[in-house]
C-alpha cells in the first residue's frame, strides 16, 4: 500500500475537522489531477491510491474515529485488507461524467488494486463478547464459547451443487459474474459493469441445489469454541481467533473471531492495572495500640499487622497478591487501604480507661 507516513488529512490538504463535503470537493480537485486516465507521469498512480485510500477511511464515520484514534495501523488492523478500507465507501458521486468511456469507479479501482470486482471475498469478522469475573483472571484459563456462524457445507463441501451434480458456468457472463451495459445519452456512450442477471454475480448456475444449504454453499451453525484466556487480562481487552470467523465466499478464507472481554466491577476488590485495592476497617483503639487482621486477597484471605499508630487512610501493600502481569512473570501487588472508625458505645469502664489515656497527655 502506500508509505505509512504521510497523514491522511495532509494527504488530502484539509482540516482534522473537516466535513464530508469539504472531504469531497478536496478529493475530487486532486483526483482530477492524478487520475490515471489524465496522468500518465510516474507516481500518479500512486498519489491517487493513496488519496482513495485517504479519502474511503475519512468519509466512513466508523473508519474516520478509529484512524483519529489509532492511526493508519490502527485502520489497517481492524479492517485488514484493501477490500474491507474500499468497502462503503462512495466514489460514484466523485467520477460521475469524469470518465463516462470506463467502467465506472469500481472497475477503475478494481485496475489499480489488481482485483475483479466480484473476486472471492474473505469471511466476515465476528465478535463476541465474554463476560468474566476479576476472580476469573487470576491465572490463565480456557473458556468454551458458542457462537453462530456460517460454515462451508459439509454436504457439497461448498458448491452448492447437490451431490453427484456439479455447478456449471454461465451462459450470460461466461462466468465473470458481469455484465456490461451499454447506455446512450446524447451524443455519449456510457458503458456500466453490473452484476449478471442471470447468475446474480456468481458466475455459475445450479441446476440441483444441495438440500442441505439450498444452494448456498454455506450452512447456519452453532459452533463450540475454545478460548484461551491469559493470566491478568483486563476489561476492554481483544482477543483475535484467527479464522474462526465466518466462512469465506467461493472457498476464499474465514473471517476472524474477535473475543471482547468484560470484567464488570468487583464488590470487594478494586483494580488499577495489575494492582488489586481494598478497604479494610479497624476501630480507633486498634489503630492507636496495633492489630492484626484479616484481609481479603483474590487469593484467599491473609493475615496483616497493622502498626501501632497507624493513621487513617494509611495503605499497606501487600506483595504479590494482585494480577498477573500480561506476558510477565510478576504479578502486581495488593493495597490495603486501612479506614478507622470510632467505638460508638464504649461502657463506663472503658470510658474511665481512655479518661486515664488522655492524663497521661496525647502523643
Ligand atoms: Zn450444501
Ligand atoms: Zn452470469
Amino acid at each position: 500500500m502506500s508509505s505509512p507516513t504521510k497523514d491522511y488529512y495532509e494527504i488530502l490538504g484539509v482540516s482534522k475537522n473537516a466535513t464530508q463535503d469539504e472531504l469531497k470537493s478536496a478529493y475530487r480537485k486532486l483526483a482530477l489531477q492524478y487520475h490515471p486516465d489524465r496522468n500518465k507521469s510516474p507516481g500518479a498512480e500512486g498519489k491517487f491510491k493513496e488519496m482513495s485510500e485517504a479519502y474511503a477511511v475519512l468519509t466512513d464515520q466508523e473508519k474516520r474515529r478509529q484512524y483519529d484514534t489509532a492511526g493508519r495501523e490502527g485502520v489497517y488492523q481492524k479492517y485488514g485488507q484493501q477490500e474491507d478500507i474500499f468497502r462503503g465507501a462512495d466514489f460514484s458521486d466523485v467520477f460521475r461524467d469524469m470518465d463516462p468511456g470506463s467502467g465506472g469507479a469500481a472497475d477503475l479501482f478494481g485496475q489499480l488494486f489488481g482485483r475483479t470486482r466480484e473476486g472471492p471475498r474473505r469471511g466476515v469478522d465476528l465478535t463476541y463478547h465474554l463476560q468474566l469475573r476479576l476472580e476469573d483472571v487470576v491465572s490463565k484459563s480456557t473458556r468454551e464459547i458458542e457462537v453462530a456462524r456460517t460454515e462451508v457445507c459439509e454436504v457439497c463441501k461448498g458448491s452448492g451443487a447437490a451431490p453427484g451434480t456439479s455447478r456449471r458456468t454461465c451462459n450470460q457472463c461466461n462466468g465473470s459474474g458481469q455484465v456490461q451495459v451499454v447506455r446512450s445519452i446524447g451524443s455519449g456512450r456510457f458503458v456500466r459493469v453490473e452484476p449478471c442477471p442471470r447468475c446474480g454475480g456468481r458466475g455459475y448456475l445450479i441446476d440441483s441445489p444441495c438440500r442441505e444449504c439450498g444452494g448456498s454453499g454455506t450452512v447456519r451453525k452453532a459452533k463450540r469454541i475454545r478460548v484461551v484466556i491469559p493470566a491478568g487480562i483486563d476489561d476492554g481487552h481483544t482477543l483475535r481467533l484467527r479464522g474462526e470467523g465466518e466462512a469465506g465466499e467461493k472457498g476464499a478464507p474465514p473471517g476472524d473471531l474477535y473475543v471482547v472481554i468484560n470484567i464488570p466491577p468487583h464488590s470487594v476488590f478494586k483494580r488499577k492495572d495489575s494492582d488489586i485495592y481494598v478497604d479494610t476497617r479497624i476501630n480507633a483503639i486498634q489503630a492507636i495500640l496495633g492489630a492484626k487482621v484479616r484481609v481479603p486477597t483474590l487469593y484467599g484471605d491473609v493475615d496483616m499487622s497493622i502498626p501501632s499508630g497507624t493513621q487513617p487512610g494509611s495503605l499497606f501493600r501487600i506483595r504479590g497478591k494482585g494480577l498477573p502481569r500480561l506476558n510477565s512473570f510478576w504479578k502486581g501487588d495488593e493495597f490495603a487501604a486501612v479506614s478507622v472508625e470510632i467505638p460508638r458505645n464504649p461502657n463506663g469502664r472503658q470510658k474511665e480507661l481512655l479518661k486515664k489515656y488522655l492524663e497521661e497527655g496525647s502523643s
